[in-house]
């Protein structure tokens, strides 16, 4: 009988199950959207209940699809939306307030005061991480200052913190288990990713006590068993991972230098940069991929803020495409922009500038332009900005990027991926399995379950489906990256009074 490795990807705004084979293919899956808490303008919150309920009922829905039993899932693998913060009780496993969602900017000013005071070099240092809102230790601190008792009881021993893979594992394991793994841990701002321990002074600084802080393992490892009362028996829980770091593993970037990119919503790029950490002078961050055979192999990550949601914006704002998916339908109409670039800096432009007062511009116009062209330069913006963060970890690490894998909902456009190869002029490769989040997951347990006996059984059941090769010189490359950079210097500071 067949044994399954049972993801969990517990996302932003749904929670998924995934069932896969030995071979990485998808058997089952079940999804669940949840309810996006918006108390106030900038605020982001989860019920930390129904992350839990919906994802122990994907998980189910799964299994029930294929009419499997829990006798078939060899174990259970783990990943989720990073940096998201839980705090419950530790008696009652009650949390004391929502989940504090890392796109929630209620922090923004304790983290201007951190810059402003000068902190900004040290826990760069220490956690790789650049004073932001995002990362959990003010969320943690806030809700320790905000919630009536909170900072009591954490004091005397009786909280727990947890971002959501923990909070998953404590509660799968029946309130056994507090415990987390090196990716995750690398997102709080409060981990030292050089020794690998939570940072003291970091502690301190942002006034967290230690006991509510769970242990830190690799994410490949043998974490515990869930509750036998959940599933009828005791399933091991053997990989935890962040979904970016779960993504890169799941796309087998598993050599120095292996960069992915996940074209969602927004851009993630990973590059596995092996077993030392780099640190950059140009804002990419700089993370802890994944703990396994007890290395830690770290990553430089770069992120575009404006991705596959200038897509949703043709979509729902200009209303010149009935779906994401026929950009690709106009945009092969013409073959070019026509000189026409449009710079996606909705809400200012992350890596390699850094400018939140920068606004979108639509440049290059003239009386021969149409409908067509304005979308094919919408879509080429997202290959354009995703050669920007390739060329600045390139530039900062002196490796040559070999070829990109990709994932997320805007890699299944052929022409996208085409523009990619001609602005790179490296294979684009896609995956058969564009799942490489949750797959990662599976695969980190996999390891553990001894499923696998290591990277390279995994590695041979990569397939590329499709690799995009270029035809284009340098000097054409060139050219238009030129071109694309003069549009993002009109761009820049527009918003700035
Ligand atoms: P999320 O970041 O929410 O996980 P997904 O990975 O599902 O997002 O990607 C969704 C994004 O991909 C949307 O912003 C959508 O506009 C874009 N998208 C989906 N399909 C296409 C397509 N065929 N061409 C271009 N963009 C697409």
């Amino acid at each position: 009988m067949e044994k399954y490795i049972l993801a969990l990807d517990q996302g932003t705004t749904s929670s998924r199950a995934i069932l896969f084979n030995k071979a990485g293919k998808t058997v089952s899956m079940a999804q669940k959207e949840f309810l996006q808490i918006f108390p106030r303008e900038g605020w982001v919150e989860h019920d930390p209940m129904t992350i839990w309920s919906t994802q122990i009922s994907v998980a189910t829905e799964a299994l029930l699809k294929i009419g499997g039993s829990w006798e078939d899932v060899a174990g259970i693998g783990i990943t989720n939306q990073r940096e998201t913060t839980v705090v419950w009780d530790r008696e009652t496993g009650l949390p004391v307030y929502n989940a504090i969602v890392w796109q929630c900017r209620r922090t923004a000013d304790r983290t201007k005061a951190l810059i402003r005071d000068g902190y900004g070099e040290m826990i760069h240092e220490r956690t790789g991480l650049l004073p932001d809102p995002y990362f959990s230790a003010t969320k943690i601190a806030w809700i320790l200052d905000n919630v009536e008792g909170a900072r009591e009881k954490a004091e005397a021993g009786k909280l727990c913190f947890g971002t959501v893979d923990t909070w998953l594992l404590y509660n799968l394991s029946g309130g056994k288990l507090h415990a987390t793994d090196y990716s995750n841990a690398s997102r709080t701002m409060l981990f030292n990713i050089k020794t690998l321990c939570w940072d003291e002074q970091l502690l301190k600084l942002f006034s967290i006590p230690a006991s509510m802080l769970p242990e830190v393992h690799p994410s490949s490892h043998l974490f515990g068993y869930t509750d036998p009362k959940l599933f009828g028996r005791a399933l091991p829980i053997g990989g935890i991972a962040g979904d970016q770091q779960a993504a890169l593993f799941g796309q087998c970037c598993f050599e120095k230098g292996d960069v992915k990119n996940t074209y969602g919503t927004g851009g993630f790029l990973l590059m596995n940069t092996g077993d030392a950490p780099y640190f950059s002078k140009n804002g990419l961050l700089t993370t802890v991929a994944w703990g396994l055979d007890g290395k830690v192999t770290y990553a430089l990550e770069g992120s575009v803020f404006t991705c596959g949601s200038a897509i949703q914006w043709l979509r729902d704002g200009l209303k010149i495409l009935d779906s994401a998916q026929d950009s690709e339908y106009y945009a092969s109409k013409v073959t070019d922009a026509g000189g026409v670039f449009v710079v996606p800096a909705f809400t200012g432009l992350g890596a390699p500038h850094w400018d939140p007062y920068a606004r979108g511009l639509i440049i290059g116009i003239s009386r021969a332009t149409t409908k067509n062209h304005i979308i094919r330069a919408t879509l080429e913006s997202l290959a354009y900005q995703t050669a920007d963060v390739v060329a600045l970890m390139e530039a900062e690490t002196s490796l040559r990027v070999p070829a990109l894998r990709v994932d997320g909902g805007a890699c299944k456009n052929d022409l996208l991926l085409s523009i990619q190869a001609d602005l790179l002029g490296i294979p684009i490769e896609r995956p058969a399995s564009v799942e490489s989040t949750a797959l990662g997951a599976a695969y980190l347990c996999g390891l553990a379950v001894g499923m696998y006996k290591g990277v390279d059984d995994i590695k041979k059941g990569r397939s590329v489906e499709k690799c995009f090769t270029t035809e284009k010189d340098g000097a054409y490359r060139e050219t238009c990256m030129k071109k694309w950079r003069r549009a993002v210097e009109r761009a820049l500071a527009w918003a700035e009074e």
